[in-house]
């Protein structure tokens, strides 16, 4: 189908109850589902579970089910799972993948709690990693061997924002035998298709765009392979993982302007990165469409949007204390973890603790998730509060 995404999300399949054809999909609750006889009970135990009806509660809803299509239709998959959160979502691809004396490979950009996961629960477990140089495909194929089954990759990267050359990372992933699964939440299928890029899991913290609101906590897992689907469903019913209606709810009613959202936060962000690389104290911008981003050139090739975030390395001159200056200074922007919210946000982080690979970030550097704000608005804050806490 070739329409914009946003009219295939806002006019999605969709079969009202009878009588009852209202824009926005029902909201259906219940742990319980009765079976009409104890027949159907019988019949139905061969398929707990599978999304072909209906069980229990945990098990999938009409409300589940709906949200799980139009993911499939936003990441052009055919199977999603929806996890309490985007953690859950990767801890999940990981558990239901992996067995003791299996390795699995991280780009040294990987969102934090990931590596943190991979470095306990996934040790403890004798399962090993390694992290690889995300731009660098030679580094990646150094570290593939045969106990390698599991390749991440995220574009960009978390904080630091290098984009990699996806296509070849996945290829050389794919052809040393090993599953590819995409942390998507920065390209929300909308900045470029995951599954043209060849990986074969997509994992999306629908906590950010796709919600939107900043008021609820979702992951979704999306594969197009019917074998990686069912032994992640495995892992997924035995884990007891299932999301609440009340949140399905918020989450579908955000999907319909996502396309809408995600173009605002993409040329506001644009607009004040490129804007703040000019201004007095700011080192360097790191935003996959600025040439001063590492992986500038991947981003081009693969992307045709970017999402509402960057990174900017401020000055070593300026000491911790103007850094929190500047942080505290600022009117519009909240100091605070997550993105894709209506609120503008900014977080400092200390490098020495996040990063380990040949890239060097010498500077502070802060993290700004640009939200729905007017620009105007945003760099008038930014350009007070550069003055205040940086003024030469
Ligand atoms: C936020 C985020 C997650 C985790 O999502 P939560 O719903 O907050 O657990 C995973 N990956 C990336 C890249 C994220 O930004």
């Amino acid at each position: 189908m070739s329409q914009d995404i946003s009219t295939r999300l806002i006019h999605h399949a969709y079969v009202p109850p009878a009588g009852y054809q209202a824009v926005p999909p029902g909201v259906f609750k219940g742990s319980t589902v009765l079976f009409p006889n104890a027949a159907t009970v019988r019949e139905r135990a061969k398929a707990f579970g599978h999304r072909d009806g209906y069980s229990y509660g945990l098990y999938g809803t009409p409300t589940t089910y709906t949200l799980e299509q139009r993911l499939c239709t936003l990441e052009g998959g055919r199977h999603c799972l929806l996890c309490p959160s985007g953690q859950a979502a990767i801890a999940l691809v990981n558990l239901g993948l992996l067995s003791s004396g299996d390795e699995v490979l991280l780009p040294t950009n990987v969102y934090g709690p990931s590596l943190r996961h991979a470095r306990a629960t996934l040790s403890q477990m004798g399962i090993t990693h390694q992290c690889y140089d995300p731009l660098d495909v030679s580094d990646l194929q150094a570290r593939l061997s045969v106990r390698t089954k599991l390749v991440w990759v995220e574009a960009p990267g978390s904080i630091t924002m290098e984009f990699p050359d996806l296509r070849s990372l996945v290829a050389s992933a794919k052809s040393a035998g090993a599953v590819v699964a995409l942390d998507n939440t920065w390209g929300a299928g909308i900045a470029f298709a995951p599954f043209e890029m060849g990986v074969d899991i997509s994992v999306h913290a629908l906590t950010k765009y796709p919600s939107g609101g900043a008021d609820v906590l979702m992951g979704s897992i999306i594969t197009n392979d019917d074998k990686l689907h069912e032994k992640l469903r495995t892992a997924y019913l035995d884990l007891g993982m299932g999301v609440g209606a009340n949140d399905v709810e918020l989450v579908l009613r955000g999907l319909a302007s996502i396309k809408a959202r995600y173009d605002l936060h993409d040329a506001t962000a644009r607009e004040l990165a490129a804007w703040l690389a000019e201004q007095h104290g700011i080192r360097r911008v790191l935003h996959p469409a600025l040439e001063s981003c590492p992986g500038h050139e991947h981003w081009a090739s693969h992307c045709g949007a970017a999402a509402g975030l960057f990174s900017v390395l401020v000055d070593e001159s300026h000491s911790p204390a103007q850094l929190d200056a500047f942080c505290d200074g600022l009117r519009l922007f909240g100091i605070g973890l997550s993105w894709g919210g209506p609120m503008s946000l900014v977080m400092p982080y200390d490098m020495g603790s996040i990063r380990s690979g040949k890239q060097s970030y010498a500077g502070h550097l802060l993290r700004f998730s640009i939200g729905l704000e007017s620009a105007e608005d945003l760099r008038e804050d930014l350009a007070r509060a550069l003055s205040g806490a940086f003024a030469a």
